[in-house]
């Protein structure tokens, strides 16, 4: 592998990691459970059904996002 490839790659990780990061989550990462869309008078928040997530409340990229 060359320096050039090395350099690619990286960059292309990169890319990966600020897309998921960005991307909302769709089940909760306690239990699995689907997330389920929020009540219509506050429709961009998604919470886990059993009460222990929501999001973007406690969304952490860094310990949610696999990166
Ligand atoms: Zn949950």
């Amino acid at each position: 592998m060359s320096w050039w490839q090395l350099d690619s790659t990286l960059k292309e990780q990169a890319e990966y990691a600020s897309y998921y990061r960005s991307m909302p989550p769709v089940a909760c990462p306690h239990d699995g459970e689907p997330l389920r869309l929020g009540p219509p008078q506050n429709p961009a928040v998604l919470f886990c059904p059993w009460g222990d997530f929501q999001y973007p409340r406690d969304w952490d990229p860094d310990v949610h996002s696999g990166m």
